[in-house]
């Protein structure tokens, strides 16, 4: 989960690292309201979830109430990189002496956290790691043991920042990495962290990404996960608490469990179709569960034919036969739909379905027959 950037301020600034103090703007008078009670000069700064917003003109400097209503009306409904802008946040304008580079995240090869300090900050921090490998000073870190103060200030002094910026980098290295480890993050990075002339290390800019999945270990992140893009579909999907990822084709995939949605997904294309969607249903797979995958599929226009793909596990093969039979008393689905059902109790699952099925409810002994018949279904 992506977090805008003044939420990844908030959440740098819980641990205790220096921002600008700014103001969230949906319109252009909010904007003007913000600079008015912040106090000029200030930032105007397009909150999207893509990087190179100052390439792209949603960054800008506002050195009266004037020029911040002019920037507020250019950057809104700015489409950065296919993001249209729709929310502002107006921030205190810092000078900047020098601009760095500072980011944690994993490095899955080595089993540690891998944090990256640079001297040439505010450039893509890719271009860095082309063009000039060697100013990029990284730190890998034993999540058992932590973060040492001294490992820190041994990592920061070979990023050749000036030497008045050594002992506020170290200080916000520790807290950057508190803040990915106590945050569960898969990411931070500031891009620039600068130092003032007046010598303050200061986090400029902030891009945070969340794990989802340790929501319930913060619930304060709910309010940044309702702040997530989603497609209609997803939306949807989501209110009903469904694994949903919607795609480009035409055939609807329900299945339970990630890794069968995705064999799903793989099957399909290699019977020469194309799946709308990836749709994990869970372990469960009981008619509420059921009728709410179908219901969002089925509002899917490209969808011309659903498959369900079932292997019991736990969920035995008549609860899921009967949570498809009631599901579909509850909804009305125009597509014609193919099951495969397998694994615990097939047996009897498939005998349940046996009398219901017609030439809208099929069903197939394997997944690959399924899929060729939901693939066949789809283009007919
Ligand atoms: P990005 O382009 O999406 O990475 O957005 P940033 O927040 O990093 O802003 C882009 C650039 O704008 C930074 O690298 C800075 O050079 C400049 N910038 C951002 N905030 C300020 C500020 O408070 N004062 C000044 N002078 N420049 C700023
Ligand atoms: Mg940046």
């Amino acid at each position: 989960m992506d977090l805008f950037e003044y939420q990844g301020k908030q959440f740098f600034a819980k641990y205790g690292m220096p921002v600008s103090p700014g103001a969230v703007a949906f319109t252009v008078d909010e904007a003007v309201k913000a600079a008015e009670d912040l106090g000029t000069p200030v930032m105007v700064k397009a909150q999207v979830h893509t990087g190179g917003r100052g390439k792209a003109g949603g960054v800008k400097f506002a050195a009266s109430v004037d020029d911040a209503r002019t920037h507020a009306e250019n950057i809104l409904g700015l489409d950065i990189n296919g993001h249209i802008v729709q929310r502002l946040w107006i921030e205190k304008a810092s000078d900047i002496s020098e601009e760095y580079y500072a980011s944690f995240t994993l490095d899955r090869s080595a089993k540690k956290h891998l944090g990256m300090l640079s001297a040439e900050g505010g450039v893509e921090i890719e271009t860095v790691a082309v063009e000039n490998p060697d100013a990029i000073s990284k730190i890998h870190v034993d999540p058992a043991e932590g973060l040492s103060r001294e490992a820190a200030q041994a990592w920061v002094e070979g990023a050749n920042l000036n030497p008045a910026a050594v002992e506020g980098a170290v200080d916000i290295m520790i807290q950057l990495y508190e803040a990915y480890v106590g945050g569960d993050a898969d990411l931070v990075e500031i891009n620039p962290l600068i130092l003032t002339p007046d010598q303050r290390v200061h986090v400029l800019d902030a891009k945070v990404t969340l794990d989802v999945n340790s929501v319930f270990r913060h619930p304060e992140y709910v309010e940044f996960d309702e702040t997530q893009p989603r497609d209609e579909r997803e939306e949807a999907a989501h209110s009903k608490g469904l694994q949903y990822v919607g795609l480009e084709g035409s055939v609807g995939v329900i299945a339970n469990g990630a890794g069968l949605a995705m064999s799903t997904v793989d099957v399909i294309n290699q019977v020469g179709g194309k799946p709308a969607n990836f749709l994990d249903i869970g372990g469960g797979a009981n008619a509420d569960v059921m009728a709410g995958a179908l219901e969002v599929i089925n509002n899917d226009p490209e969808v011309k034919s659903i498959f369900i793909n079932i292997f019991g596990g736990i969920t035995r093969g008549e609860e899921v036969a009967n949570g498809i039979i009631e599901a579909l008393n509850r909804v009305n689905i125009d597509a014609p739909i193919i099951i495969r059902l397998d694994g615990t109790n097939a047996d009897e699952g498939r005998e349940i379905l046996r009398p219901h099925l017609n030439d809208n409810l099929m069903m197939e002994p394997t997944m690959l027959d399924a899929a060729r018949k939901a693939v066949a279904m789809a283009k007919a």
